[in-house]
């Protein structure tokens, strides 16, 4: 919360604060009473005013998760010292993980200064390199200016500016955010390919710097639907889906339901599949609402069920004998074969599959409900088929 200069306080506030009726109760009465525990002594701090509800601040935006913002000025504060016999002693983990992920008022300003720089090149400094697998490196990005980062939807990508040393033109490559909006920080996953992707892993260190603008696109996921999601990649194709995974988690676990998933990742062998310990720990963190499959086209070295659980390419076959009857969105990402296959076959297999379940039974009716599709080249669906 913010204390400013004329006493009021300010909080953030989300459907997982679980104030609900407590919003309500201001909208209706515009009185609250608070109380602060001073958790080393004891001490309590009964505090009793007005409140109100703000629906429409342009600052709600610059908190990760917000949906509203609401203000309370006190009229009456009461010091109890020594009024609990209590102390309490900070656990190891210290802050809520809800607040940490929404942030604090220092990053809203900085958001909010950023935000307004839109339409400029700005400078990110690496911050982190990490190598997720022989071809993907990882490169962690913090503004070198004094705003702050712009907050992005889990799934859009970042355009990055390199002027190549033999080059005096510069040239603008887009590559995906691999991080969730709460994870406050831009992380870009680049598989070494043709020139800028080469440049970057060759040359790229801790501490230099790389221009980027603010993140785009609309291939997004909304971690609050109820429905489930099939979210399937192949190759660096991963990093969309690894954003909006990251995303329906935390989200999930903020709100105390997540959203159904499942994660289907296919790789060429055990040395290039990246981010395998990552979407484990977050699959052991949702406890059953995530399932993964890994699908491995060369599975020399690996073990079944150790490494991965099916063999070859994730296809429409694999689909119709994994995933339970149900109503899905499906998400896919990578190359463009991979995708217009898939597309042409869910499509396909839409109306015969409702077809055939309901005349079996109502209620287990199993379909195609959207298809969000992103290719390395393009961002629009894929081509229907014929
Ligand atoms: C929305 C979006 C998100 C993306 N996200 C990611 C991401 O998260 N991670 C990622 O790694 N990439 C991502 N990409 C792809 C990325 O933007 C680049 O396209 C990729 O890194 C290749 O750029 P490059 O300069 O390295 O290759 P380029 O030099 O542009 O070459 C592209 C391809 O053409 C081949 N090629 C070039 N010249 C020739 C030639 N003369 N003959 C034959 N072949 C040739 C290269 O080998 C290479 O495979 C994304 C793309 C889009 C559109």
């Amino acid at each position: 919360m913010r204390l400013s200069d004329d006493g009021a306080l300010t909080i953030p506030d989300f459907a997982g604060n679980l104030f609900f009726n407590t919003l309500g109760n201001i909208l209706e009465n515009g009185l609250a009473g608070l109380v602060f525990a001073d958790f080393e002594t004891g001490a309590p701090l009964p505090l009793s005013g007005d409140a109100e509800v703000l629906l429409d601040s342009p600052e709600t935006a610059a908190f990760q998760g917000a949906e509203r913002l609401w203000r309370f000025t006190a009229r009456r504060i009461v010091y109890r010292q020594d009024a609990l016999p209590l102390q309490w002693t900070s656990r190891s983990e210290g802050a809520s993980p809800n607040s940490l992920m929404t942030g604090n008022w220092r990053q809203a300003a900085e958001r909010m200064k950023a935000a307004a720089l839109a339409n400029a090149w700005r400078t990110f400094r690496v911050s982190r390199i990490i190598d997720e697998s022989e071809a993907i490196r990882s490169f962690h990005l913090e503004p070198a200016d004094d705003a702050g980062l712009v907050p992005h939807e889990a799934g859009q990508h970042l355009p990055v500016r390199v002027t190549l040393p033999s080059e005096a033109k510069p040239q603008i490559r887009t590559y995906t955010l691999s991080v969730a909006p709460s994870d406050g920080v831009y992380r870009i996953s680049v598989k070494r390919d043709g020139r800028v992707s080469a440049h970057l892993h060759d040359t790229l260190k801790t501490g230099d710097t790389i221009e980027a603008r603010v993140p785009a696109g609309d291939f997004t996921i909304d971690p609050f639907e109820q429905r489930p999601a099939v979210l399937m990649a192949a190759g660096v194709g991963i990093t969309p889906m690894l954003a909006m995974l990251r995303h329906v988690v935390y989200e999930g676990l903020r709100k105390r339901r997540i959203r159904p998933v499942w994660m289907i990742v296919s790789a060429h062998s055990l040395a290039s599949r990246a981010f395998a310990g990552e979407i484990d720990a977050l699959a052991r963190a949702a406890g059953g609402a995530v399932h993964v499959i890994r699908v491995l086209s060369d599975t020399r070295g690996a073990e079944l069920a150790r490494d991965y659980e099916t063999s070859g390419r994730i296809d429409i076959d694999l689909l119709t004998s994994r995933l339970p009857f149900n109503d899905y969105d499906f998400y896919l990402c990578g190359p463009g074969v991979f995708m217009q296959t898939l597309y042409d076959g869910l499509r396909a297999l839409d109306n015969p599959m409702r077809a055939f379940t309901r005349k079996r039974s109502a209620r287990r009716r199993s379909s195609v409900r959207r298809i969000a599709a992103r290719t390395r080249n393009r961002c629009a669906p894929p081509r229907p088929g014929p």
